[in-house]
């Protein structure tokens, strides 16, 4: 996309923000289902109206034909590292230990117009991966129109067991900046959340199992009663948890201690999906990471069997299918390219789940586990924030990545 072409399309809009327009495609994906033949009408930056051409007034709008496109709500993704790039460009060791902080804030920004260029209006980015509070500024960055961007959902450092996490694998006698901050028992992990919040946190992130000392495997760190007293004190400031989990015993204490979402979720089994199911818990399955990782390390896909780990996580997302749990698009980019985004959802119908449904997470099922209540359906009164790609995605899911549009708060970011 030219920048150029981008800015002469977006300052100008940006000034008549008032405008009103209304929209013409072939078909309106409105968050839950497909209707032939709707238009969406736009009156600064939210939407006036939706509905069948003949029932919506075209009165003083400048008509905008988007013959050939599905409309749909901005995409949103629900598990991003925007101060992250993919790890065969530079292991995630050496960004957290040898990238300036002024160069993964370069490199953010960039992040956060492809992610927005690919037709993502909102992310939830869960964690800045040793770069501090640094999301907070790009967030304030795009809401005072200094970058082209996504909203932002932003966690800021993550809370992780004393020990647990990483970089690792360094001298004992030697002290190691980490990628999250270390917090536990009761007093430091209620000063942590509140000290997050403070500095902008809209939800906080742990992590609920990690792998952790010499042991290769991922083992749970936080106890139940830490996770509790974390999402206790989150909550009674209106805010949310979410938990990174790939054992079923991390995931279990997740689950019971009032986690909102569990990221990954692995090696979960029947009993813990049915568990999730019962408790409200969604899953973030982050199928694009484990793919991305495996060829990382060395997989040939199409040319060579899927390994094992891929095997597995094909059984175990199926398994959260059958079970009913709430699964949120979220693909962990970062791991992989920012602007990518899409590559989770063709992922998801791949490994089982009904591209119609796979459109619902990404829109209308993220708004609601994040409580975005203004954004994630094309309805009267939220936000205008939508995308237009060719052709059907629900009949070819790969459309999503033919992105014909971008509008944000009612101003085209790509026309
Ligand atoms: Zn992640």
């Amino acid at each position: 996309m030219n920048k150029l072409y981008i800015l002469l399309c977006w300052l100008p809009t940006a000034l008549f923000a008032q405008t009103t327009y209304l929209l013409k495609p072939d078909r309106v994906f409105d968050g839950e289902t497909s209707h032939e033949g709707w238009v969406v009408r736009v009156t600064g930056e939210k939407i006036e109206a939706v509905g069948a051409a003949a029932a919506v007034s075209a009165s003083g709008a400048e008509v905008i034909d988007l013959k050939g496109t599905t409309l749909m709500p901005g995409l949103i993704e629900g598990h991003s590292h925007l101060l992250l790039h993919p790890y065969n460009e530079t292991p995630w060791d050496d960004q957290v230990l040898k990238e300036a902080r002024s160069l993964r804030v370069a490199r953010a920004t960039v992040h956060a117009e492809k992610t927005l260029l690919a037709g993502f209006t909102t992310v939830r980015d869960l964690g800045t991966e040793g770069a501090d509070y640094d999301d907070v500024g790009i967030k304030q960055a795009i809401n005072k129109g200094i970058i082209p961007g996504p909203r932002m959902v932003v966690v800021t450092r993550a809370l992780i067991a004393s020990g647990s996490y990483g970089p690792k694998g360094f001298s004992a006698d030697i002290e190691v900046p980490q990628g999250a901050e270390e917090a536990d028992g009761h007093d430091a992990l209620i000063q942590a959340v509140r000290r997050q919040i403070g500095k902008g946190a809209d939800a906080i992130k742990i992590y609920a199992d990690y792998r952790w000392g010499l042991m290769a495997e991922a083992r749970p760190t936080y106890t139940v009663d830490e996770i509790k007293l974390i999402v206790e004190v989150a909550k009674s400031s209106g805010r949310g948890v979410v938990a990174h989990a790939s054992t079923a015993e991390g995931m279990r204490r997740a689950i019971i201690g009032g986690c909102e979402t569990v990221e990954h979720g692995d090696a979960g089994t029947p009993e813990i999906f049915a568990l999730m199911k019962q408790q409200g818990t969604a899953l973030c399955p982050t199928l694009a990471a484990g793919d991305a990782v495996s060829q990382y390390r060395g997989w040939k896909k199409g040319q060579e069997p899927e390994p094992a780990r891929i095997r597995e996580k094909r059984v175990t997302f199926k398994q959260a299918l059958d079970a009913g749990v709430t699964i949120c698009a979220g693909g962990d980019v970062g791991v992989f390219s920012h602007g990518d985004n899409a590559r989770e959802l063709l992922m998801m119908v791949d490994y089982g789940m009904k591209p119609l449904d796979v459109l619902r997470s990404a829109t209308s099922v993220n708004a609601d586990v994040f409580h975005l209540t203004d954004r994630g359906r094309i309805k009267a009164g939220l936000l205008a924030d939508l995308v237009a790609v060719d052709g059907d995605p629900i009949k070819t899911i790969a459309n999503l990545r033919q992105v014909k549009a971008v509008i944000k708060g009612g101003i085209f970011y790509k026309r």
